[in-house]
């Protein structure tokens, strides 16, 4: 059976989870579903929290919280945002204070190590925490970041290791050849500017005295791991890397195979693919297959922040509206690439017209003369409608380049088609005057919403496993897929 990776990055744990989130872990939850129920594929997705670094530490300490009490409790949050938005059960969900996970980060750097890729030396930067990374003057607006300008930028004297990035400038252009190594292109076209503009060493350990919650650095008691330099192993980690080689080798692939599929917001290209493909090079394991970036989402048409005030939580949607109904808004009428923008007008309208008077309308209309045909498919039948549909091969098209909202657009275009047979023939009309060509009709409906509930299965598992059922015995009266929603 052939085998699919694919890991989304870690959020931090030094917030509660807010809809980039949410975005991002239904993408990741598509993708291995569509690889997992309509490719058949042996599918392992991961995901977890990063909890180690001065940003958690820091927030930890502002509300004076016990560091690991903290952490466990903000981990869970993710952890139950999962399962509230509908994410498959089997999922692999790491935490970067998993013991398993230190070794292997010790294991990375001794490997990393030995192949001559780090080095002590002295370390005089700017730094924001906020955005854990260093700051050059013209990076910096008036002094601070432009991303947080509410945080003080930290200026870092001290003796560090260094990971021998700049080594790594052309190994890593002749990795972005390949066209689709990032999707989409223009993200590629993003960072191979960034490397071709000359990389620098970065800096992969603090000194202890100054916080101490992170990884120890082997063999230097003084000094622990920089967050990215311990984080980013997750991803190896996760698969039992280095000692479980068997299980490492299947799914993240070979130096001639890779096939390890990550998934990424804009704000994470350079890490996902320059530097963590640097270190996996550095280590000499093989790099990574893709790299899909997503936009962030936006509210008001401004970058959600808790120093804006418009984090939206993706509990309350889904507490509304149910999680099936916000998949489907991040499925259809999120951008899968660029930013989208989301209100709590636009999602009531949304929900309004493609679930309440779209999906579940129609679902309801078909089954309705179905049960008054006395009609139901039987297994095969399902299966020979899936089989011989004529979009089937642009849908999985749509799906291996992770275009989910071209691949949702499409399910949505064959809804509109079923709308407009039914109005156009009326086979409730003519299965009065003539029951055979009215039941002919209405059998062709129930054979396109077996495709569309085919189609639906990686977006909205839950709506399609119920339309299939009611596909299959008609005359028990299913509830309404979904429900109207006082405002
Ligand atoms: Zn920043």
């Amino acid at each position: 059976m052939k085998k699919f990776y694919l890991t989304t990055t870690l959020p931090y744990v030094n917030a509660a989870p807010h809809m980039g989130h949410a975005l991002e872990f239904v993408a990741a939850d598509i993708i291995a579903r569509y690889h997992r129920d309509i490719r058949g594929e042996e599918v392992f997705m991961n995901t977890g929290t990063d909890e180690h670094g001065q940003k958690v530490w820091k927030s930890a300490k502002d509300q004076g919280r016990e560091i690991r009490e903290y952490v466990d409790e903000n981990s869970l949050k993710f952890k139950e945002l999962l399962k509230d938005l509908g994410v498959m059960g089997d999922i692999n969900f790491i935490r970067t204070t998993d013991e398993n996970h230190i070794k292997a980060a010790q294991d990375f750097w001794k490997i990393v190590e030995k192949n001559g890729y780090i080095e002590k030396k002295s370390y005089k930067v700017k730094y924001c925490v906020g955005c854990e990374l260093e700051k050059t003057d013209s990076e910096l607006v008036d002094g601070v970041c432009p991303i947080h300008p509410n945080l003080k930028i930290e200026k870092l004297d001290e003796e560090n290791y260094f990971f021998k990035f700049s080594s790594f400038q052309k190994k890593l252009l002749e990795l972005y050849e390949k066209e689709d190594f990032v999707v989409p292109t223009s993200r590629l076209g993003e960072i191979r500017n960034f490397v071709s503009a000359g990389l620098h060493d970065f800096s992969i350990s603090r000194l202890k005295e100054k916080f101490s919650w992170g990884v120890p650095v082997p063999g230097d008691s003084g000094q622990v791991m920089y967050v990215w330099f311990d984080a980013l192993i997750n991803y190896i980690s996760a698969l039992g890397w280095p000692d479980n080689k068997k299980k490492f080798e299947g799914f993240w692939g070979t130096a001639a195979a890779p096939n390890a599929i990550q998934i990424a917001g804009k704000d994470n290209l350079r890490q996902q693919a320059a530097m963590w493909q640097a270190m996996l090079m550095a280590a000499g394991l093989p790099v990574s297959k893709q790299i899909i970036i997503h936009g962030f989402i936006t509210s008001g048409g401004i970058k959600m922040s808790k120093t804006v005030g418009n984090v939206i939580d993706p509990l309350g949607f889904i507490k509304k509206y149910g999680s099936e109904a916000l998949r489907a808004w991040l499925a259809k009428d999120a951008n899968t690439f660029e930013d989208s923008d989301l209100t709590p007008e636009k999602f009531e309208k949304s929900y309004n017209a493609n679930l309440v008077n779209g999906l579940g309308n129609l679902t309801s209309r078909i089954i309705k003369m179905a049960a008054e045909a006395d009609l139901a498919l039987g297994e095969d039948e399902i299966e020979s409608s899936i089989e011989g549909d004529a979009d089937r091969s642009a849908y999985m098209g749509y799906l291996d380049a992770y275009e989910i909202q071209k691949a949702a657009e499409l399910v949505w275009s064959r809804m509109a088609q079923a709308d407009a047979y039914i109005d156009e023939r009326a086979p409730f009309r003519v299965i009065k005057l003539d029951l055979k060509q009215g039941k002919f009709q209405i059998r062709e409906l129930l054979r396109n919403l077996a495709v569309i509930a085919y189609f639906l299965i990686p977006i909205l598992p839950q709506t399609s496993a119920k339309i299939m059922a009611a596909i299959k015995n008609p005359s028990r009266k299913p509830e309404p897929l979904f429900p109207r929603v006082l405002s």
